[in-house]
């Protein structure tokens, strides 16, 4: 095992769906801390996992920068396995947070955090890369409490806008509508709706739009933020999987945001409704997100060795 000529495996940290996760260290550094993931691929989905795996390693790669996690290394081994080494991050991740009645946050803690989220999301965007799975439990927190994009299997170049890209991805409760609609074409604007929920699910402690299925996600969304129609959404019906709704819920306002996410404060909230906008073409970007007023208005986001941490 390649792996083994470098690094150190001392324990198993976790396992997901396609992965086991070990805590590690370099062999001539003991005192270095790396995560080593290893894919684990079965003959039954080879193919598609090597593909996700493979995707996971270039698009990791190529990207450094604070809010996104560092791949050190990668190692494929003949039997098709493929390991990557990652920077260790130690202290769980967003969901963790949310779901813990022990911890207490505020609007500020919120601001910090979501300032990094959009940070590392501008980043894979300006990069030509779409995360397109961010989501509580993908948000890693380092050491020192910066917040990290991690998990990249989905993650694709979109330089290419004629490529058809599978809409099968984001975890249901954080995709958007022209995913479940079945737009082949997207763009950013798929992370930034996921970067709302989010925001919202950090400011309310759950989910704020929980479906039980892909039909009931699309009924939640338009029963929560209103029905789209060739008026407030051109091109919509044309959708692959459109389907017409027997409710016409006009499109939320200010007033609605405010009212459910009371603690953002009027800007706050302002942010998070143009983030949730059901046209992609009319949801905020990233980089505009990050031009927002909300990160000057009062309270600051809190320093990161401030923030509250898991015991
Ligand atoms: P999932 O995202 O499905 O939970 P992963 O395969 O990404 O699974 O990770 C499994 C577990 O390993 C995670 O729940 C987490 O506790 C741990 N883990 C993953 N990556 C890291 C890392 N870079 N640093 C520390 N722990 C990690």
């Amino acid at each position: 095992d390649e792996v083994r000529q470098k690094y150190v495996k001392d324990k198993r940290l976790g396992e997901g769906t396609y992965a086991v996760v070990y805590l590690g260290h370099l062999k001539n550094d003991p005192s270095s801390s790396v995560a080593i993931k290893k894919i684990k691929v079965n003959a039954e989905y080879k193919d598609g996992l090597a593909m996700d795996a493979i995707r996971e390693v270039k698009y990791l790669q190529e990207l450094s920068h604070p809010n996104i996690i560092a791949l050190h290394d990668v190692f494929s081994s003949k039997d098709q396995n493929l390991s990557l080494v990652l920077e260790y991050l130690p202290r769980g991740d967003l969901e963790m947070l949310i779901k813990d009645v022990n911890i207490h946050y505020g609007v500020a803690d919120v601001k910090a955090w979501m300032g990094m989220l959009a940070r590392g999301v501008w980043f894979c965007h300006e990069n030509f890369v779409l995360h397109r799975d961010i989501k509580p439990n993908n948000l890693l927190i380092g050491s020192d409490g910066e917040v990290k994009l991690a998990d990249f299997g989905l993650a694709r170049s979109f330089a290419d806008p004629n490529y058809n890209m599978t809409h099968q991805v984001i975890t249901r409760w954080y995709r958007p509508l022209e995913l479940l609609y079945g737009a082949r074409q997207y763009s950013g604007a798929v992370d930034v709706w996921s970067m709302g929920m989010v925001f919202a699910e950090l400011l309310i402690r759950i989910p704020f739009v929980a479906g039980n299925t892909d039909l009931d996600q699309i009924s939640k969304i338009c029963e929560a933020f209103g029905t789209p129609t060739e008026e407030n959404w051109p091109g919509v019906t044309q959708l692959p999987n459109y389907i017409p709704s027997d409710r016409n819920v006009p499109l939320q306002g200010r007033e609605f945001f405010l009212r459910q996410f009371p603690i953002a404060g009027p800007v706050g909230a302002e942010l998070l409704m143009s983030m949730c906008a059901l046209d992609p073409r009319k949801r905020t970007t990233a980089l505009q997100a990050l031009r927002h007023s909300w990160w000057t208005t009062e309270p600051k986001p809190t320093k990161k060795e401030d923030l509250p941490r898991k015991a």
